[in-house]
């Protein structure tokens, strides 16, 4: 057990819970490390190495550029490429070395805080001009500031990389890019909490995929809590206590010993079929975001893998993927599933799956720009590379192509006769794959939504994705922690527009699921079921529970409750009536622990 420290009182911190489980750790702060660079002076005789020291990383930097520049135009051309350019042209700029030189030199101050003061300068001249040109290259500035300090100071992955195995270490960030949080070291990092995101943000996602427990939006906690704190993490309630007392620890024991008994319990469910009590059979599919998952997935009593987030192939490495890359991926899941349902939805990359220092020209509404299907359709090159990887993947198994972001009929012709163009190649080179391969897209914009009825005739199935879905209908950014309790599966107009597509989908006879994190939400779920949105894709740790909720409900229930939501007004009176029907209609699942909340 954890030494508690008597002299300091429990803090609670409250957040919202993105990955369950309760956790024992202590506090390492990595937000912002490289960029907290403190004012240090060296010694006279340091000064020489100071600056060689500088010198050295400036050069690894302009080398590492260089090797991405030349990707980037193979992989986007010249225009594209450019920004890399700019970012040489600064590396190499005499008077910029210059003045970094002599701030080392003159005052004496290590290689970091010369770098990060003169670069800092620049960017708020950059920031001030009236020409929007200038004000984008301040992103570029700091990209480069970072690229440095990684190279200068003992960065923040090297940090995490520091850590012995007895750590039991819970990261404090002010946030976490999805890629940060991919890359974590599960044997050392046993928890992680930011002071941003949102429930359904990527690094809440990715959090949830490896079990990782966790709290977003906490908003205060990074200026309370210092490096080494006692901490308790508790992902299934939201909230992190800091420097809990001893009665604390133990109620937290007895809830994760209640945990653990719940969780035994539940794995009985697996191999029981997931149907009412009425015997309408509701699909379990488990989201993924690496081939690593499927077996949790299916151990976990899920049928298939109703969505896998490609573009973590993308964010987990440092270059891009190439053919054999993304084939070799696919291949793997396509024998993991062993004949069972694959859903491959090409990249998604852009907004918080493409970080910024990534993107070629920074932009300012991302969630809105050109991200997912228009950055694949704006980049064929790269789309065709991972569409021959799935259709050859496809030869050997049950593999669905989906296409995300749709909002306009052209872009899903478009992306249909890109998947022609690669499938003629792949006749001439006698490459085998699924010719009838089934070509589905996700409903997360409303346009999508609302011309359903179009889209259904052109398309082979749908997945309604609500975690877009929600953000777009209801103008509420899905990771912005200060808007989060307006961020609402249950307003209804969301509701609505699922009803519409489920109706679409059953007029032109195709399939329709949902794949947002909503779906493993008990309550949502027995809406959804209403809704005859019969198959849900959920993250492998919502699938015991959710299938035990299944077999207590009947269908003929759950339409009952669809039909009387469809009359609620608000997000409010939904949460409250879907609360209540689902602890009559289904009560063991909302009374031993973990059940409810
Ligand atoms: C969604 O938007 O609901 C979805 C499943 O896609 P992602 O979370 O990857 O954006
Ligand atoms: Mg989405």
């Amino acid at each position: 057990m954890l030494a508690v420290n008597s002299s300091n009182r429990p803090v609670l911190v409250k957040g919202l819970p993105v990955s369950g489980g309760i956790v024992f750790g202590r506090a390492l702060i990595i937000d912002d490390f490289i960029r907290r660079v403190v004012r240090r002076t060296i010694k006279a005789d340091e000064v020489k190495s100071e600056v060689a020291r500088f010198e050295a990383a400036a050069k690894s930097a302009i080398a590492d550029i260089a090797r991405v520049h030349e990707q980037a135009e193979r992989d986007m051309g010249k225009e594209a490429a450019k920004i890399f350019t700019f970012h040489i042209g600064m590396l190499k700029d005499p008077i910029l070395l210059a003045q970094i030189r002599t701030q080392i030199e003159t005052e004496q101050v290590t290689a970091e805080y010369a770098a990060t003061h003169v670069l800092g300068k620049l960017a708020d001249q950059f920031r001030q001009h009236r020409d929007p040109v200038f004000a984008t290259k301040v992103n570029d500035i700091d990209d480069l500031t970072d690229r440095l300090m990684a190279l200068l100071v003992v960065g923040s992955t090297s940090r995490m990389k520091g850590l012995t195995t007895d750590a039991e270490t819970i990261i404090v960030a002010r946030d976490l890019t999805p890629s940060q949080t991919a890359s974590f070291d599960r044997t050392k990092i046993i928890g992680f909490a930011t002071d941003l995101g949102g429930m359904t943000s990527h690094t809440a996602i990715i959090a949830k995929a490896l079990e990782i427990p966790a709290v977003v939006g906490c908003q205060t906690l990074l200026s309370k809590v210092q490096d080494g704190d006692l901490l308790v993490l508790d992902g299934d309630k939201g909230v992190v206590i800091l420097h809990p007392d001893q009665a604390t620890i133990q109620n937290y024991g007895r809830a994760l010993e209640q945990r653990t008994a719940l969780h035994v319990a539940l794995t009985d469910q697996r191999d029981l079929a997931s149907v009412t009590t009425d015997n309408v059979p509701v699909q379990l599919l488990g989201n993924i975001e690496l081939p690593e998952e499927v077996a949790r997935v299916l151990n976990s009593g899920g049928s298939g893998i109703g969505l896998y987030r490609t573009e973590y192939l993308y964010l987990t490495g440092d270059e891009e993927p190439n053919e054999g890359v993304h084939y070799r991926a696919y291949k793997r899941c396509v024998q993991l599933c062993a004949g069972r349902e694959l859903v491959i939805r090409t990249m998604d990359l852009g907004a918080d799956k493409y970080t910024q220092a990534q993107a070629e020209i920074p932009e300012r509404n991302p969630f809105l720009g050109c991200r997912s299907i228009r950055y694949c359709l704006k980049n064929q090159g790269m789309f065709k590379k991972q569409l021959r990887a799935i259709l050859r993947a496809s030869a050997d198994g049950t593999v669905k192509l989906m296409f995300p972001l749709i909002s306009s009929i052209a872009e899903l012709r478009q992306a249909k006769f890109i998947v022609n163009d690669v499938m003629e190649e792949l006749d001439e080179e006698g490459l085998p794959y699924d010719r009838g391969i089934k070509i589905g897209m996700m409903v997360e914009v409303p346009s999508a939504a609302i011309q359903a009825e179009t889209f259904a005739r052109e398309c082979d199935f749908f997945s309604i994705g609500t975690n877009d879905l929600v953000q777009y209908t209801l103008a509420v950014d899905r990771i912005n922690e200060r808007v989060a309790n307006l961020y609402s599966p249950l307003h209804p107009a969301v509701i609505r527009l699922i009803r519409d597509v489920a109706r679409a989908a059953r007029r032109n006879k195709i399939p329709v699921s949902n794949c947002g994190e909503a779906s493993g939400d008990l309550e949502f779920a027995m809406l959804l079921i209403g809704l005859d949105v019969t198959t849900l894709s959920v993250s492998a740790s919502n699938i015991p529970q959710l299938k035990r909720f299944i077999r207590q409900l009947s269908k003929v229930d759950c339409d009952k409750v669809a039909r009387d939501t469809l009359k609620l007004d608000s997000d409010v009176q939904v949460a409250a009536f879907l609360r209540d029907r689902a602890r009559k209609l289904a009560p063991a699942s909302f009374t031993d622990a973990g059940g409810d909340s």
